[in-house]
């Protein structure tokens, strides 16, 4: 789905497919060299993370594996709690692998610092973070992610995976919707 499908929807595109591409392209270079002669394992966290995961993994040029996890995040509406329920594991053991999370949006960053501690506990030789959105608000969490896609500004965004009510994960650009959506 395009922004020109849904047009009615969407208050302004803040990132173009392109825009995506071509940064997704620049992390890949960057992780390519840090990694170099090292198998890195790609874990995915979904559901929001698919989009991203699946263009970035395919913009690198080395050998990765690839796993997932669902996890849901204890809390009211749209606030998180950092109380993380796991609801599907990975299916590999993480002893001695180099691991790069890949998630769709740091926003308190509660649900990755959880993630990370869990991560590591498991005896993994590394444990980096790829985010493909940060906001503002994370500079708050004592977490730094070793690669940022794009710095957003402090708005409700969807698209490129990011969902409101599960729609609109299958748009192609990163956007924000009219206020009419929500039915305010
Ligand atoms: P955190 O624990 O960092 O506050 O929560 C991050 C999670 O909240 C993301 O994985 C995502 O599911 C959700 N989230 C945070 N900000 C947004 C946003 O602007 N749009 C959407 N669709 N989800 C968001």
């Amino acid at each position: 789905m395009h922004s020109d499908h849904i047009n009615g929807d969407l208050a302004a595109v803040l990132l173009t497919d392109d825009q995506i591409q071509a940064r997704l392209a620049e992390v890949a270079a960057q992780v390519d060299a840090d990694y170099e002669g090292r198998d890195l394992l790609l874990v995915g966290v979904l559901k929001g993370a698919v989009i991203v995961m699946a263009d970035f993994m395919r913009h690198l040029r080395s050998h990765v594996s690839t796993d997932w996890m669902a996890v849901s995040s204890y809390g009211s509406g749209t606030t998180s709690s950092g109380v993380v329920r796991i609801l599907k594991d990975l299916d590999i053991d993480l002893v001695d692998c180099d691991v790069l999370i890949v998630e769709d949006i740091l926003d308190t960053g509660l649900t990755l610092s959880w993630l990370m501690n869990n991560l590591r506990s498991r005896g993994p030789a590394s444990v980096e973070v790829f985010t493909f959105l940060r906001k503002p608000e994370a500079v708050q969490v004592p977490i730094t992610p070793r690669y940022v896609g794009f710095d957003i500004p402090n708005e409700f965004v969807v698209g490129y995976g990011l969902d409101y009510a599960e729609r609109y994960r299958n748009l192609r650009e990163v956007a924000v919707l009219r206020p009419e959506v929500y039915g305010h």
